[in-house]
């Protein structure tokens, strides 16, 4: 927490004019009156050889979080269903396979077809449910990410199978990499002439390949699965594919808890007021119950499903609409529920100053000049790149001199390599991932430095290979200088 110079000095016992003093010689102006954050603080007591001993008062929010922390006994855990994304390479049909799927296979029979959109929904099959985020592309899995939310428990790929693996499908593979969730792909669109070809398909199987996403039919871990959103093919395979490996990952949470999850959606109704979807993630949400919802906060007026019918409850996994909060929270913000109305009160408006102050405060990104006070700070552990290249062979030969640096304290993660200027994408992956662009022998374009500039995402720009691993060693050991 802040401390003014005044309390500062009182309480280290050094004279407020020589902290000035001190702070100016830092570049920093400052009165008495001046409060000074906790690293700024902390660093002008060193400086007077005090070490500062930071002391936090307990927020009602810390016992929310605390009332809401998974709960790792087992006795109380119970199976839920997965949750899948759908990625893919635009046209490819990820929207067509989501339709496809929740035609076949929403148990509802009343519903005659027609379906709410609210950003995520459930289907049964072989009579387990699974739950669909029905955002495709990859912008919205990012932006969650970006967040802190990871909502998704496999990624769907899908590939078409006349155009093979395109820049937006080794995107997905990178999105879904940095998450770390296992990934099914389906072949896409077998039904098309001349395509489900052993020559094509093992075209398409190496191209994959490549990308490390190793077929089992090749001796690798990746399920693939051909599939048509035009004949239905395929699509119970892809199915029981997702439930096998939901089974294998052993998803579980504790439904007998007050509930807690993300939101994927929020907008403001005319007449309805504030309506959020979520996806429960940990026990039960009810109607009437209390809930902070990113830095929102109210009593649930009434549940929906994704079928646009009210529901008294939902459990773990369950996407859900809701009315009743008190602003629009934003997608990817967490959402829990609280036993007092007060107390929600409080830990949203809480939420919100914060949410001002770091509006205002200066982002914390990762760039190659404070990664090694970053590092020291623990708040990095490893250094993730994206690479973007002229051509395949500087893409090779840069990876293989960075894997030579691989002996060193730090590890280094390659998110993304790729040919080609650095996109907008490149840069939202950088920002969710905590990553750093390096271009080689490439511009980044428009929006891209856009972006960057906005997101203080460092892009780095080199045509000689040995200066890219100069740097990062420099950068490690903390002996970069700052270009100016
Ligand atoms: P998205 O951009 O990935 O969501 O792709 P869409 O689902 O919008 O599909 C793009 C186009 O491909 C549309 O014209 C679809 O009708 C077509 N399409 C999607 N799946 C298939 C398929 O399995 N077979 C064929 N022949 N066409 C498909």
């Amino acid at each position: 927490p802040p401390i003014s110079v005044r309390t500062l000095s009182e309480e280290i016992g050094i004279k407020a004019n020589e902290l000035l003093r001190k702070l100016m010689g830092m570049g920093e102006m400052a009165t008495i009156n001046t409060t000074l954050d906790e690293d700024l603080a902390s660093m002008l007591a060193m400086e007077f050889g005090v070490e500062l001993e930071v002391v936090r008062a307990r927020t009602a929010e810390d016992d929310l979080l605390d009332s809401l922390a998974p709960q790792e006994d087992e006795e109380h855990l119970s199976p839920r269903p997965p949750v899948i994304t759908i990625l893919g390479h635009v046209d490819h049909g990820k929207t067509s396979l989501l339709d496809r799927i929740r035609k076949a296979n929403v148990v509802d029979s009343e519903s005659g077809g027609i379906t709410q959109h609210i950003g995520a929904y459930q289907v049964e099959y072989n009579g387990k449910p699974i739950t669909f985020v029905d955002t495709p592309g990859h912008e919205a899995f990012t932006a969650m990410r970006a967040r802190g939310a990871n909502v998704t428990d496999i990624v769907v790929l899908v590939v078409a199978a006349d155009d093979g693996v395109m820049p937006q499908t080794i995107e997905a593979i990178a999105h879904a990499k940095a998450a770390e969730v296992p990934i099914v792909v389906a072949l896409n669109k077998i039904d098309l002439p001349n395509v489900d070809t052993p020559s094509n398909v093992n075209k398409i199987y190496g191209e994959l390949a490549q990308q490390g996403l190793n077929p089992v039919e090749w001796g690798g871990d990746i399920e693939i699965v051909k599939t048509s959103t035009v004949t239905g093919q395929g699509v119970p395979d892809l199915l029981s594919t997702l439930e096998t490996i939901a089974e294998l990952h052993d998803l579980k949470a504790d439904p007998d808890r007050p509930a807690r999850g993300t939101c994927l959606e929020a907008s403001l109704s005319e007449g309805r007021g504030v309506l959020a979807t979520v996806l429960v993630q940990e026990g039960t949400l009810k109607v009437g119950d209390v809930l902070v919802c990113g830095d929102g906060f109210g009593r649930v007026r009434a549940l929906f499903n994704d079928r646009g019918r009210p529901i008294e409850q939902a459990g773990p996994s369950t996407p859900v609409e809701i009315s009743g909060l008190d602003v629009v929270p934003t997608a990817g913000e967490n959402f829990g529920v609280i036993d007092d109305v007060g107390r929600a009160r409080e830990i949203a408006e809480t939420r919100r100053g914060r949410a001002r102050e770091a509006a205002q405060a200066e982002r914390q990104t990762v760039t190659l000049e404070n990664l090694y006070n970053r590092m020291a700070e623990q708040k990095v552990k490893t250094l993730n790149l994206i690479i973007k290249a002229d051509v395949q062979g500087s893409i090779e030969a840069l990876t293989k001199e960075l894997e030579k640096l691989e002996n060193n304290e730090v590890p280094i993660r390659i998110l993304l390599k790729g040919v080609g200027g650095i996109t907008e994408s490149d840069i939202l992956l950088a920002d969710a991932s905590q990553a750093i662009v390096i271009g080689f022998r490439v511009a980044p374009e428009d929006r891209a430095i856009t972006q960057a500039d906005e997101k203080k995402i460092e892009i780095r720009r080199y045509d000689i290979i040995y200066q890219v691993t100069d740097d990062i060693k420099k950068a490690v050991e903390g002996m970069l200088v700052p270009e100016v």
